[in-house]
């Protein structure tokens, strides 16, 4: 018989936020549980023992949004510290800044344009004979053309995502503007930073109320679904349904550390374009907190593959055979009684940390509405909800 308490599986943004609104706007109990040993997921941070430099564990992560209340959310409970996050590409012909900017363009191709003629340039590169792009290198040359697909996207892609990148959707691309102005911020969100003491901190700040009991290092079975009033499940979701469907595809990242005196690379992010090149990117890390002091520093290669059975899941792939899988998971989750399924893993989405933190606290409001309506049927996160986000996001 389900007691009176709420479940949230995973300690993430997802979990955290809307445990945090349950905690703060009903009676009942939240327990929180999560399978590592820290909160946070895969934003954690900590401070490396060698250089006392705070690291990303799992890669880096730049807070950006444009919704004010997104941002006044994590910054009532820690400050942010101005960041605006810049990106090098090394590509096999140079460095270059990244996204495509004015002197992108200029120094590839040896240029002088102004913004208009850089516009007018880039245009008549494009594939026009692509009219409505299917995918992304589809998106790609219709836009920016071969030569600069083949330099900055098409390497990388393929190494990041471990296929073709005609074999995955037009909209990964899409995250990337291209400008014809000389901004060579990575982002276009009007609101960026860094949390001051890390994302885990800030984490525990968020589930830090009396009501929340959090259990980390502990495994929860879907099984135990039947113990609590409604689970809010933020894992991946075909691990849910005991992979019944099959395996939907996620990419894994893994790391290889480097140490060295004063800088190692003269900034947080350069990326690694070229097939060639075995790493996809290197992060070093002081660079986000350059209001701390470090003699040392150390920096992380990021390597990508295929999630295997004991990986942590990253990227939903979402190849056409994933969307075949996908759409059978999600008819599942809906006749799921009483569970929500939200966050990058549940959904299997391409989300950010700022869009995680919207939709928990959007679909909070929706679900304590009902909740002290004393709605009988509790609204569930999906599955009309992932529907419309599956024809919209794929
Ligand atoms: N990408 C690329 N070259 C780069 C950077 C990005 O081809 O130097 C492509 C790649 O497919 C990547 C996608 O653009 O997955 C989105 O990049 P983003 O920086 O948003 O990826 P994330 O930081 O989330 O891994």
């Amino acid at each position: 018989m389900a007691s009176r308490r709420f479940a949230v599986v995973g300690a993430g943004f997802a979990g955290a936020v809307i445990a945090r609104e349950l905690a703060l706007h009903s009676d009942r109990p939240v327990v929180v549980f999560d399978e590592r040993p820290h909160v946070a997921g895969n934003c954690h941070t900590e401070r490396d023992d060698a250089t006392a430099v705070m690291v990303h564990r799992y890669g880096s992560h730049i807070f950006h949004t444009d919704r004010q209340d997104v941002w006044a959310y994590v910054n009532s409970f820690m400050p942010f510290r101005p960041y605006l996050h810049r990106v090098l590409a090394q590509t096999p012909r140079g460095m270059f800044w990244l996204p495509i900017n004015l002197l992108t363009i200029n120094q590839f191709f040896g240029k002088a344009f102004s913004p208009a003629q850089a516009r007018a340039f880039i245009e008549s590169i494009g594939d026009r004979s692509i009219v409505e792009p299917q995918n992304f290198e589809e998106q790609a040359l219709r836009f920016i053309g071969r030569e600069l697909y083949e330099n900055f996207f098409y390497g990388y892609t393929k190494k990041h995502w471990g296929c073709e990148p005609a074999e995955i959707p037009a909209s990964v691309l899409k995250r990337l503007p291209v400008r014809f102005d000389c901004n060579d911020c990575y982002y276009d969100s009007s609101l960026q930073g860094i949390p001051e003491s890390g994302y885990t901190e800030l984490v525990r700040r968020i589930l830090d109320q009396p009501q929340i009991e959090v259990r980390l290092a502990e495994k929860f079975s879907p099984a135990r679904c039947g113990e609590f009033e409604h689970v809010f499940f933020t894992g991946p979701i075909d691990a849910f349904f005991n992979f019944q469907h099959g395996r939907l595809g996620y990419r894994t990242v893994t790391f290889e550390r480097h140490e060295a005196g004063g800088d190692f690379q003269g900034t947080s992010v350069v990326n690694y374009t070229d097939l060639r090149v075995p790493h996809t990117r290197i992060h070093e890390f002081k660079h986000f907190t350059r209001w701390e002091q470090h003699d040392r520093t150390v920096a992380f290669s990021e390597y990508s593959q295929a999630t295997g059975e004991r990986d942590i899941p990253y990227y939903p792939v979402r190849r056409p055979a994933d969307i075949v899988l996908l759409k059978k998971y999600y008819a599942l989750a809906a006749e799921t009684r009483a569970v929500s399924f939200l966050g990058r893993l549940a959904t299997y989405r391409y989300l950010d940390m700022h869009n995680v933190i919207a939709e928990s606290l959007d679909f909070a409001k929706v679900f304590l509405k009902d909740y002290h309506a004393k709605s009988d049927a509790l609204p569930k996160f999906t599955p009309s909800v992932a529907e419309r986000i599956l024809n919209r996001i794929v």
